[in-house]
């Protein structure tokens, strides 16, 4: 993979084309389906930016990791449909909101990155009193929104720095609240680039765990989520407590991915991890947090192979201390170098 800048370009004809051209030079001894897929004419009709070769340290809250050959940012949910119709079916893609449970491996990505945060950012209030998000918007702005809209139940999406499709994917919570538990219905995108809605029956839906039960590549674009009728100084009130929460238990001042681990039944990770005395382990710039066992910060430069590194090593030694496994919650990609 090489290191040449990833500079942004708009879509426009031109820019479209030069990229396609310098990215098919760049690429000369590995050509991908996709090159030709951009060159095709329905790519004037494109308005987002497409950038190559791009750093994805940039684009993940760990501040660690590998490149990806290609990152697409649509315009708006339209635009994203005609990107979709321009690629080949079997381009690899991956969503990607604000890499906060996710780790690109030091190798890099082939493929790539729908990158849908500041993108697809409608927020609006439905005619039946559901918020319509979409798939860019970050929790902390539909909590507040929410709470300004005096509804009650959005509070928790505060404190998660992901996207409402990351939170979708992961089903994302804290604190007792889901995000399932409170989406009525949702909207995706498939390969083809058809939106389609769905609802929560369309899905095995778990803690940390949602599979679509059709076997088909989609991606989420929007939801309708529903909360009761509350007080907005009341739900700004727990979101200020919820945060102070936050503040004094995370390692919020460090590059982090969240929890890393699921917590296993009956027990919780951090627990485990502390009781094998493991809180401070340090590989490379990669660090079990003094301050929360179940984060791994990196502490300056570390590699994704220091951080995938010490996530198995606190798995093994706490299976060996304990007879749990620890399940990743934290979501790797790529290729190892
Ligand atoms: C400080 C900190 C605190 C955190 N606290 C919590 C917490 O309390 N509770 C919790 O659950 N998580 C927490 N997390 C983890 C993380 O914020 C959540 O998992 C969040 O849902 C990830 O959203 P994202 O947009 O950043 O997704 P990304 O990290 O960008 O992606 C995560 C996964 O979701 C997929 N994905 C992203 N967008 C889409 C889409 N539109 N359609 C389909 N798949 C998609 C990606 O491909 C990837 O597999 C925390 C993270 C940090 C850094």
């Amino acid at each position: 993979m090489n290191t040449a800048e990833d500079t942004g370009q708009k879509t426009d004809d031109r820019g479209f084309a030069t990229a396609a051209r310098q990215s098919l030079n760049r690429n000369a001894a590995k050509p991908l389906n996709v090159l030709s897929s951009v060159l095709c004419p329905l790519s004037s009709e494109l308005r987002g930016t497409l950038r190559h070769d791009v750093d994805m340290r940039r684009h993940v809250s760990w501040r660690a990791g590998g490149r990806v050959e290609r990152m697409y940012q649509p315009a708006d949910l339209d635009d994203l449909s005609a990107f979709l119709k321009t690629l080949p079916a079997d381009e690899p893609l991956l969503a990607v909101g604000l890499g906060s449970n996710l780790l690109v491996r030091d190798g890099g990505l082939r493929g790539t990155v729908l990158l849908l945060h500041s993108a697809l950012g409608d927020l609006r209030i439905e005619a039946d009193g559901s918020v319509y998000a979409q798939a860019g918007v970050p929790g902390a702005k539909l909590a507040r929104f929410a709470a300004l809209h005096d509804l009650s139940g959005a509070e928790f999406f505060a404190g998660i720095p992901g996207t409402v499709g990351g939170m979708l994917a992961m089903n994302a919570g804290c604190y007792g609240s889901e995000t399932w538990d409170v989406t009525a219905r949702v909207q995706v995108i498939t390969r083809k680039g058809e939106v389609l809605e769905r609802t929560a029956q369309d899905y095995d839906i778990a803690y940390r765990h949602v599979v679509l039960h059709a076997e088909q590549e989609e991606w989420f674009v929007g939801a309708w989520l529903k909360f009761s009728a509350g007080a907005a100084d009341v739900a700004r009130e727990a979101i200020k407590s919820l945060l102070n929460k936050r503040i004094a238990s995370q390692p919020l001042n460090l590059p982090n991915a969240g929890s890393v681990f699921r917590n296993p039944q009956g027990d919780y990770a951090a627990r485990l991890i502390e009781s094998c005395g493991l809180k401070g382990k340090q590989i490379g710039g990669a660090q079990v947090s003094p301050k929360h066992a179940n984060f791994i910060v990196n502490v300056g430069n570390a590699s994704a192979a220091d951080i995938e590194n010490l996530i198995n090593e606190v798995q093994a030694t706490v299976e060996k201390n304990t007879g749990f496994s620890l399940h990743p919650e934290v979501r790797i990609v790529g290729e190892a170098v």
